[in-house]
């Protein structure tokens, strides 16, 4: 039997943005208490949280006391410092595991684990130099994307290359880092599967979502997923696979891409994901409440949907139709409380239940 944390435990989050708001949210309701750690001034997450560290994830001392005064670790997204992560092992358990968080960091070792997996993915191949990037051309061909390795988020570090001729562009946009090389996947859809599993094994997946981005930035998820029940089977499917190999605790994202040749997989986020937002309206229990389950040792909760949604995410000066939302039937408002509307900035998000 896996130990399960007593209300009144608290659940250490590192990251404070909107992610962290929402899991303080579920976990408060589960009567849990929530310390966040985050290097960033007036966090989101800090309006709901019990307790703050404003700390760098180089400060040992910081880290040390926020372990202790937690019961168990988990995060809101995936490049937490390698030194940060050893020190607070040291003396907590992180949910999600380290293995998971070495394969997400870099685009090449998901790739690498994926395709050992036996999952698919875009073609792909390193790039280094112009060398390489000549010669991963050569046999991926063009269209294709350029995309850092590690550090990327929203269409940040990724660059076209439509033909040869664009490739010292794209090289130089990726200002010297480690890059992959991908062929561009001309698909009918992009759909992602926020799954869950439980420190005691059990997985349970939400029905995959259909996303449409806008300038590499997530804009809707629709549920129901426009796409077969055998596709609907196979994304499933997929993302259990990854979980089970990873012997995963808590909810992963896995964007997938939806092709003739059937699913590829695009990424996996190892955390509550933008686009498991719409469980929020569509789910007795949302991606933020079985998050906190299976960091905290519960069973995992029915994650069945018994609603069709669409999730806006509210970007930059979207927030401003606020007031048009608000007189809106069957909708849910969900704001960040973040001062500066910025362009590209995610302020809020609303699900309308369709
Ligand atoms: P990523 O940061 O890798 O998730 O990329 C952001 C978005 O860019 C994806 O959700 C897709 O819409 C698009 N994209 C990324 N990689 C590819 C690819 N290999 N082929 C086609 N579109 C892509």
């Amino acid at each position: 039997m896996t130990k399960m944390l007593t209300p009144g435990a608290t659940i250490g989050i590192l990251g404070g943005g909107q992610l962290g708001r929402m899991l303080s949210v579920a976990a408060s309701r589960l009567g849990f208490t929530t310390h966040i750690f985050e290097p960033g001034a007036n966090p989101p997450a800090g309006h709901v949280a019990h307790r703050v560290t404003t700390a760098g994830y180089d400060d040992a001392v910081a880290l040390a006391e926020f372990a202790a005064s937690v019961d168990v670790v988990t995060y809101e997204f995936e490049n937490i410092p390698t030194e940060a992560l050893d020190l607070i092992e040291a003396t907590r358990v992180i949910r999600p595991g380290r293995r998971v968080l070495a394969i997400s960091q870099d685009r090449i070792i998901e790739k690498t684990f994926l395709n050992d997996l036996g999952l698919a993915t875009a073609p792909w191949a390193e790039v280094t130099d112009a060398a390489s990037l000549d010669a991963a051309i050569a046999r991926i061909g063009t269209p294709a994307i350029l995309k850092t390795t590690r550090l990327g988020y929203d269409g940040k570090g990724q660059a076209r290359i439509m033909a040869p001729a664009d490739a010292p562009a794209a090289l130089a946009a990726m200002e010297g880092a480690p890059a992959v090389l991908e062929g561009f996947v001309t698909f009918s859809a992009e759909i992602s599967v926020i799954a869950a599993r439980g420190a005691d094994g059990a997985v349970s997946c939400f029905d995959p979502g259909e996303n449409v981005h806008k300038s590499g930035i997530l804009h809707t998820t629709t549920v129901p997923a426009r796409i077969s029940e055998g596709l609907r089977t196979d994304a499933v499917l997929i993302a259990a696979r990854i979980l089970n190999a990873l012997d995963y605790v808590g909810v992963m994202g896995v964007e997938l891409f939806v092709t003739p040749q059937g699913l590829l997989v695009n990424e996996i986020a190892p955390r509550v994901h933008n686009s498991g937002h719409w469980t929020q309206a569509g789910c007795a229990v949302d991606q933020f409440e079985q998050h906190i389950r299976a960091v905290a040792g519960w069973p995992l909760g029915d994650g069945a949907r018994y609603a069709d949604v669409e999730m806006l995410n509210l970007i930059g000066d979207d927030v401003a139709r606020v007031p048009e939302f608000a007189r809106q039937p069957r909708t849910q408002i969900h704001l960040y409380g973040k001062a500066e509307a910025k362009p590209g900035r995610k302020m809020g998000h609303i699900n309308r239940v369709l």
